[in-house]
């Protein structure tokens, strides 16, 4: 048995200035695709899945990027080709597993996903096997569904259980091809756009516990609740749930899309600003040594999109007297790491720090900073996605009014301790410790952090998501609208298959 893995993989924030071209995504082709076997990410999920199932894989290509702007045409169509004609050279397979996102646009095309998933059964025909493993960001659409077999979203948020997914969707293809049967997807679209919702406690834990109980009662491969990509300005934008069944999925599909509904007050954020989360954090402050106070700059989160050069939450720390007992990491400038290097450790420079992309979020702060520690930047993350790369480029620790800052030259969130660590930062030591991630940074921090505090300053993955103005769609979304309802005002939004 073949099994072939193919996918593009981009969650696109539309409301980034700028456009994603082909030098912004991480292509592997062929077999170095295999390089990520024992990687807890998709990909290394489903090689592994493979290779314990004594199947053959044929690696196709996988293109990756950091979540960013709408996706060039010309990019698109460059690696759309190139997917489709190694797809095709690699034919005949028993079945296809796709590693993509559920939330990628392209200038022209708003969904991603359909587009490919419709090419490609086009050049396969009906009869092959076809799943997908997507992460519960995505935004999904009848195209991308009624084209396969199988749909597996990451349950958890931070995304945990990615590599699960993909070993389940290749015993559900196996099973296909070793049956001869073919299981069908059906999508409830819900007029719900979430705040960034952890599954890991409170009103997300319980959500997904009754989706996951709803599975494991009723006759069905897989139960997937999306909850969607509110930073997208799409008309399908929004949260679904996808059953994958070989019977009538429909009825199911409603009900827990209605038990989601109704919960919807539960996932309607606390929203604080940097002064206000900052002040709570310190109220935390108990003096027992278990563990510092995090606070995550939600708005400003790269795996959202959003810059990761954001100064609002810095700014007031540096405001507030914390020499010596706050560290924040880190902030995404290429040029002060540059800088840093250049100088060399045990040097003082001036710097204007962050704040380079757009005026949204804060302005540089000019300050003197003293350079205590350099890195190469090249890391290996340890929780989510434990053992994939991670290169964040040259990389500094500046001391700033007594205030520990790391500093990044490539875009991503902080997903663990890894980029504190490369440049000697022990975050136990410290009261308060900022990071800027909405959800992710939950897998590791959570353990280690006496209590949470989420800073919700202007950025492009801010909680308010009233602010965000929507021309794609003109269905009433709670909780921007008053009149959100479901299904009574949106017809168009029912069951598809
Ligand atoms: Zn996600």
């Amino acid at each position: 048995m073949r099994i072939a893995l193919a996918g593009i993989e981009h969650e696109t924030n539309t409301y980034c200035s700028g456009q994603t071209e082909l030098t912004d995504f991480y292509v592997q082709r062929g077999e170095k695709m295999l390089r990520a076997a024992g990687q807890q990410n998709a990909l290394g999920g489903a090689v592994d899945a493979c290779l314990e199932s004594g199947v053959e894989v044929a690696p196709i290509l996988h293109a990756f990027a950091q979540p960013s702007g709408t996706i060039s045409a010309q990019a698109y169509d460059g690696l759309k080709t190139e997917l489709l004609e190694r797809l095709s050279d690699a034919a005949p397979v028993d079945a296809v597993l796709w590693l993509v996102h559920g939330a990628g646009v392209v200038d022209g095309i708003p969904d991603l996903e359909g587009d490919l998933i419709a090419a490609s059964r086009q050049l396969l025909g009906a009869d092959t096997a076809m799943a997908g493993v997507f992460d519960l960001h995505g935004n999904i659409t009848q195209a991308m569904a009624s084209d396969l077999n199988g749909v597996f979203a990451c349950h958890e948020y931070p995304h945990v259980d990615m590599h699960v997914q993909s070993s389940e969707a290749v015993a559900h293809l196996i099973e296909m091809v070793t049956s001869g049967r073919r299981a069908r997807c059906t999508v409830v679209q819900l007029p719900l756009l979430m705040p960034t919702t952890t599954t890991f406690s409170g009103p997300g834990k319980r959500a997904l516990a009754s989706v996951l109980a709803a599975e494991a009662e009723n006759d069905v491969v897989d139960i997937s609740w999306f909850h969607g990509f509110p930073f997208t300005d799409v008309a399908h934008v929004g949260s679904s749930v996808v059953v994958t069944s070989y019977a009538d999925g429909a009825s199911l599909a409603q009900q827990v899309a209605q038990d989601i509904w109704e919960q919807r007050e539960s996932f309607r954020p606390d929203v604080l600003n940097a002064d206000q989360a900052l002040a709570r954090a310190q109220s935390l402050l108990d003096g027992s040594g278990s563990g510092p106070v995090v606070i995550n700059e939600t708005s400003d989160n790269c795996g959202a999109g959003a810059p990761g050069d954001g100064t609002h939450l810095l700014r007031a720390m540096l405001a507030a007297d914390l020499a010596g007992r706050a560290c924040f990491g880190f902030v995404v400038d290429p040029a002060t790491a540059t800088q840093a290097h250049s100088a060399g450790v045990g040097s003082t420079i001036e710097v204007r720090l962050g704040g380079h992309t757009d005026d949204l979020h804060g302005a540089p702060i000019e300050a003197n900073a003293y350079v205590k520690a350099l890195s190469d930047g090249r890391l290996v993350l340890q929780h989510m996605y434990a053992g994939a790369p991670l290169h964040l480029g040259p990389m500094a620790q500046l001391l700033i009014d007594g205030l520990d800052v790391v500093v990044a030259s490539r875009r991503s969130q902080t997903f663990d301790l890894e980029p504190f660590l490369a440049v000697g930062i022990d975050v136990m030591r410290y009261d308060i410790v900022a990071l800027k991630s909405s959800n992710h940074f939950r897998a590791c921090f959570e353990s280690l952090a006496s209590a949470i505090v989420t800073a919700d300053t202007p950025g492009l993955s801010t909680n308010q998501i009233s602010v965000f103005e929507r021309q794609a769609s003109s269905v009433k979304y709670w909780p921007t609208s008053d009149d959100a309802a479901w299904p009574a005002d949106a017809p168009d939004r029912k069951i598809v298959i």
